[in-house]
């Protein structure tokens, strides 16, 4: 129910108005019986009067006749002696008065008829015959016929009804008729009932008078009580409109201890649960306005905080400078090898080292997972890289010092605030940041207006993309490995080209990162595969039987699962003995993880796949790997071959190579010879097998 519908007071109304109507029920009950039996008894002991009267009266008529018999009294005397006496004596006119010489009550008085019914003895019809008269209120009864036979009958009462003493008002009237026999008299005494019961209709009035008596003293009483009883009720009421405003009040306990003690109770329970669940949302809202702003972990702002904090400085303090991002390298890798806990440990490490350090720093916020973003108040750009890098120097040799082997590294972005907001700002250095990945490169990368069209290219190229795969758009292209001594082709390589309708010749340098950022790296693999070794018959018609056919191989298909069953089907479907294929893998699988490598090469190994290690002499380039993996080609990169003409050095390693792979009995191949410059000085070492533009660029096979 709602508070607008209760209408207040009306239990207590209710209760009073029950209470009143019980009291004058009750009292009128007990006023009804007692003036009932008050009136009963009266109009018994008039009609006991009644009866004695006439008894008294014929006992006096036998005491006349005795008189009569013995000559004292005529028996003319003796009548009339008892009619003054009953009555009053005649009057001139023929009426008598009413003496009343015996009570009747006050309007009761003697009649006396003979039997056939003419008035003996009558205050006004004395010699009247009456025996027709008819009783007021009912016309069938003939009522001194009736009083004459009861007489007849020894005698009783007879009650009818008649007019009232000088008014034309019907009452109650009762009469006791008895038979004389000497004198042949009906002697009557008739009398009022409301003469009799005076006296009861006296008690009503003392009833009716008590009963609004106690009506005012016990409803005063009864009133106050029924209102201290209910007064919790009200306030009750009270304090739950009060909750429907949000204030959560306690009442007073009454003393008592019944149903209303127990409401209370329960009214108090409510509001302390309600005061709890209020406490409770008010704590979690605190919490999400919390999290709202802040990074749980560091305590350092959240994106949203930094936002704030940011745009506060530039629109009320026209503040500028730089905005920086820091995205965090290994953290991944420690999370998975040392535990969640010490990749948490270093993410606070760098929020106390910033509290520490500020190294002017203005603000440092926790942006995403393993990214911070830092806003310093400088315009100068030199001077803002310096505060980063040395930001970033001691916070390596910090997390270094306390989480031992943790190798991170981080990647850098910013961008200068010149027009726009924190989310320009933060959209632009996001762009940077994207590129400083993608080139894995340490160093800090500033946003230009260029990398928008780089990456915005890059969306445009990863749509096209997936379409590219399944609609044969990219294909192989062949390079040939030439032996120089004999000028046989041995072998070739299959380089993938793009050829996209609406972008044009595309190169795997571009397309092969988008793949595997699209996740299609193994889509890709498999597709090229399929397609490289069902050229090989034709690649045998053009370049001589028994070729080789090398193919690249992504890291991560290469560790795939099912990569190795993948390669058996392949060679299976179609038809092609398997030391013909030969798959290139580059430095960085050897490092991912070396076990796994080692059981993959053996696996291919077992079905007679040949393995190449491909741009030796770039990258990691550990000697460790040369010894303990079986590899059976290694394929020295064009950058070693153009710097080996410059370097005297970098020839003289190269000697130092084929003599290890003549140990191991790795075949060696120069990848990038474009120059007779470059072939004279391979001439004097043991390689023998060369690709590169000096003898064919990769080309369609059609
Ligand atoms: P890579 O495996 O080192 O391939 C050799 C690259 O050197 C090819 O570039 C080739 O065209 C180029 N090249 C050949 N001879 C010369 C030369 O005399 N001088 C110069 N300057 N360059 C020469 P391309 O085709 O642009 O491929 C670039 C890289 O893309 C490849 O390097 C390889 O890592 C990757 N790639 C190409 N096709 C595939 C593929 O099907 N799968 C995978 N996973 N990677 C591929
Ligand atoms: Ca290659
Ligand atoms: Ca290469």
């Amino acid at each position: 129910m709602n508070a607008s519908r209760l209408k207040s007071g009306s239990v207590q109304k209710k209760l009073i108005q029950n209470f009143i109507a019980m009291l004058v029920l009750g009292t009128i009950t007990i006023g009804a019986v007692s003036f009932m039996t008050a009136r009963n008894a009266l109009n018994q002991k008039g009609e006991i009067i009644l009866k004695n009267s006439v008894i008294q009266a014929i006992q006096l008529i036998q005491a006349e006749q005795a008189q009569v018999e013995s000559g004292v009294k005529s028996l003319d005397s003796a009548q009339e002696y008892i009619k003054a006496t009953l009555l009053s004596p005649l009057n001139p006119n023929g009426t008598r008065d009413l003496h009343n010489h015996v009570n009747l009550g006050e309007n009761g008085y003697f009649i006396v008829y003979d039997l056939k019914g003419v008035e003996i003895m009558h205050p006004t019809l004395e010699g009247k015959n009456v025996w027709n008269v008819r009783d007021m209120a009912n016309k069938d009864t003939f009522l001194v016929q009736e009083q004459i036979a009861i007489a007849r009958k020894g005698g009783g009462f007879f009650s009818y009804s008649w007019l009232l003493p000088h008014s034309n008002k019907v009452g109650k009237k009762i009469s006791y008729s008895a038979y004389e026999p000497d004198w042949g008299w009906v002697v009557v005494a008739t009398a009022y009932k409301q003469d009799f019961n005076r006296d009861a209709r006296m008690i009503l009035l003392y009833i009716l008078s008590l009963t609004i008596g106690i009506v005012g003293t016990v409803g005063i009483i009864g009133v106050r009580s029924v209102k201290k009883i209910v007064k919790p009720i009200f306030t009750i009421v009270g304090g739950l409109e009060k909750v429907a405003q949000g204030e959560y009040e306690l009442i007073k306990q009454t003393e008592s201890e019944d149903e209303i003690a127990y409401l209370v109770d329960g009214y108090n329970g409510m509001i302390l649960a309600l005061r709890e669940a209020r406490e409770n949302i008010e704590n979690k809202n605190r919490k999400l306005e919390y999290l709202a702003y802040f990074d749980e972990l560091t305590g350092l702002h959240n994106r949203y905080g930094l936002n704030q904090q940011v745009n506060s400085r530039i629109r009320n303090a026209n503040a500028t400078g730089y905005l920086v991002q820091l995205d965090i390298a290994g953290l991944k890798v420690i999370n998975s090898t040392m535990g969640f806990q010490q990749g948490d440990r270093v993410l606070k490490l760098i929020a106390e080292h910033h509290k520490t350090h500020p190294g002017g720093i203005n603000q440092i916020a926790r942006t995403s997972s393993n990214e911070f973003t830092l806003w310093i108040e400088n315009n100068q750009k030199e001077t803002v890289k310096e505060i980063v890098y040395g930001f970033r120097d001691t916070l390596k040799s910090s997390i270094k010092a306390e989480v031992s082997g943790a190798g991170i590294d981080f990647h850098m972005a910013m961008c200068a605030q010149e027009t726009g907001d924190f989310d320009e700002l933060y959209e632009k250095t996001t762009m940077a940041m994207k590129v400083a990945k993608e080139s894995n490169d340490f160093n800090i990368h500033i946003y230009q207006d260029d990398m928008r069209e780089q990456i915005e290219n890059e969306l445009l190229m990863s749509r096209h993309l997936s379409n590219a795969i399944m609609d044969n758009e990219i294909v192989p292209h062949y390079q040939s490995k030439i032996d120089y001594s004999t000028m046989t082709c041995t072998g070739v390589e299959a380089l993938a080209r793009w050829c996209s309708e609406e972008l044009g010749v595309i190169s795997p340098g571009i397309f092969i990162p988008a793949i595997a950022r699209l996740n299609l790296t193994d889509q890709f693999t498999r597709y090229l595969l399929d397609r490289v070794l069902g050229d090989y018959r034709k690649l045998c018609v053009k370049y001589g039987e028994g070729i080789t056919v090398s193919v690249n191989i992504s890291p991560l298909s290469f560790l795939a699962q099912g990569f190795v069953e993948y390669v058996d089907s392949m060679l299976s479907k179609h038809a092609m003995v398997a030391d013909r294929l030969i798959l290139e893998i580059t430095e960085d699988v050897l490092i991912s993880d070396h076990r796994a490598v080692s059981a993959t090469i053996q696996q291919l190994h077992q079905i007679g796949v040949k393995i190449s290690i491909d741009d030796f002499g770039t990258g990691y380039s550990s000697l460790n790997y040369l010894v303990n993996i079986d590899f059976d080609e290694m394929k020295i990169d064009k950058s070693f071959i153009h710097q080996m003409e410059k370097d005297p050095k970098a020839f003289h390693l190269l000697k130092i190579i084929c003599d290890i792979a003549e140990l191991h009995q790795y075949s060696l191949v120069a990848e990038g010879v474009e120059t007779t410059a470059q072939l004279d000085l391979i001439k004097n070492t043991p390689l023998r097998i060369i690709q590169g533009y000096l003898f064919s660029k990769p080309e369609a096979l059609d």
